[in-house]
């Protein structure tokens, strides 16, 4: 696939200042999710939409630490009507566009550059979007200098930019992972680690692989959890990570153990846990917390359930803001999570269909065509832990 994107010029965009008719669809977030979403809305015959994004197609990923992985393999198993886990789009495959497993974020980055100009998207790079209002039907997207309008939108702007930063007293005194741009870089060689999920692991890992040493701390106990669900319990390629023998020789682990405050004095930081105990180091502690997301930016478009994410339809819109979606990790229906591409991409189908409809498109072709290829998962009754489509 050439990586020639050629992006729409921000001067030819529609804008209310030029009183123009608003776009069928404007995405924000060219990451997984956008562009996924983007492909699919084409396949649905969806026109005249727009894809928006503060950076550059697929900025998370290309933002990753170096040596981060993912962890989902990619297989060429489409040949077989199975659509390879890290596929965003019926007919490709990452493993067969970029001959790697376990892709780093910069390919991953770049494949989905690719696929956006494969596809021909329709996108405007660095162009963050500031705001979002609905006045007369009509969405009003605000960026710095201009106002866009659209019939409908779609909130794809993921999580990574978004980490968890104030979680106890002292956490700012901490880095967040995903602001390390090469584990292999970091000075010291003593590390704490707060936050054992894959993040965690994952610098644990590589730190190891460098001799050092590293004590990792989860309120839970993640190494140990017995579901068989990657989004709770550790994916397989953490565990196999855990046996590696110089992971097993510098890493300790520390299960439901909560950290209550970190302080920094004479060099030394002191981080706490609730039961009392102390471990020092004069090397800056990780922050393997995880991610707010950036659904919170929206939460006036849309009603919260109580654990503080989106209340959906079961297409995927807004539940007091008709032609407001939502596409990526953030999703959620009851206890059921979509935080991995192969979960949520399941869904960008349904978010077609349901703006192609509202737009008069047909799309008895379009739904048979993506159930076939388990794109289409509308029946969430299936997704138990064990269940294999989730
Ligand atoms: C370390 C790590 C490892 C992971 N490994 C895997 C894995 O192995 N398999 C897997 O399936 N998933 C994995 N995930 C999860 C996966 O990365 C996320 O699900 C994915 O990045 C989400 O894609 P997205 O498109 O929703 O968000 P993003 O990739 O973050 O894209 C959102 C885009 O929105 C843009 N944006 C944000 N705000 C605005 C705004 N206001 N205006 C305009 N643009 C905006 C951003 O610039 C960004 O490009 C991993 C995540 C992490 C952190």
């Amino acid at each position: 696939m050439e990586n020639d994107q050629e992006t729409v010029e921000v001067e030819k965009i529609r804008t209310s200042e030029d009183g123009s008719e608003p776009y069928n669809v404007i995405i924000i977030g060219a990451g997984a999710a956008g562009v996924g979403v983007a492909i699919s809305l084409m396949h649905a015959g969806v026109e005249d939409f727009l894809l928006v994004d503060r950076e550059e197609i697929g900025a998370s990923f290309a933002a990753w630490p170096e040596e981060t992985r993912f962890i989902t393999p990619s297989f060429p198993s489409n040949s077989i009507g199975m659509l390879d886990l890290n596929s965003i789009a019926i007919g490709v495959s990452p493993a067969f566009n970029m001959r790697v497993e376990h892709p780093t974020g910069k390919q991953y980055a770049e494949h989905l550059q690719g696929l956006a100009a494969y596809f021909e998207l329709p996108v405007c790079e660095r162009m963050e979007i500031k705001s979002i209002e609905k006045n007369d039907e009509v969405f009003k997207l605000k960026t710095g200098s201009v106002t866009l309008q659209s019939k409908n939108v779609i909130w794809a702007a993921g999580e990574y930019q978004y980490p968890s930063l104030n979680i106890f007293e002292g956490s700012e005194l901490c880095r967040h992972t995903s602001t390390v741009p090469k584990y292999g870089d970091l000075e010291g060689d003593d590390f704490l680690i707060i936050g054992g999920y894959e993040s965690g692991i994952d610098a644990a890992y590589h730190l190891a692989k460098s001799n050092k040493q590293v004590r990792v701390f989860d309120i839970n106990n993640p190494w140990g959890e017995e579901s068989s669900d990657p989004s709770v319990a550790l994916s397989t390629y953490s565990f196999e990570r855990i046996t590696d023998t110089m992971f097993e020789e510098n890493v300790e682990l520390f299960s439901e153990t909560m950290i209550s405050s970190v302080t920094f004095e004479d060099g030394t930081y002191e981080v706490t846990t609730q039961d009392g105990q102390v471990f020092k180091s004069k090397v800056q502690p990780l922050l393997a917390s995880g991610f707010e997301g950036s659904h919170k930016f929206v939460s006036h478009l849309f009603e919260e359930r109580e654990d503080k994410f989106l209340s959906l339809t079961e297409r995927d819109e807004s539940t007091i803001v008709p032609g407001m979606y939502l596409c990526g990790p953030s999703v959620r229906h009851d206890g059921h999570i979509f935080c991995f591409i192969y979960k949520y991409r399941q869904r960008f189908g349904i978010v077609a269909q349901a703006i192609a409809e509202s737009l008069d498109i047909p799309t008895d072709e379009f739904i048979a065509a993506y159930k076939g290829w388990g794109m289409y998962l509308d029946d969430l009754s299936c997704c138990g832990q064990e269940c294999l489509t989730c």
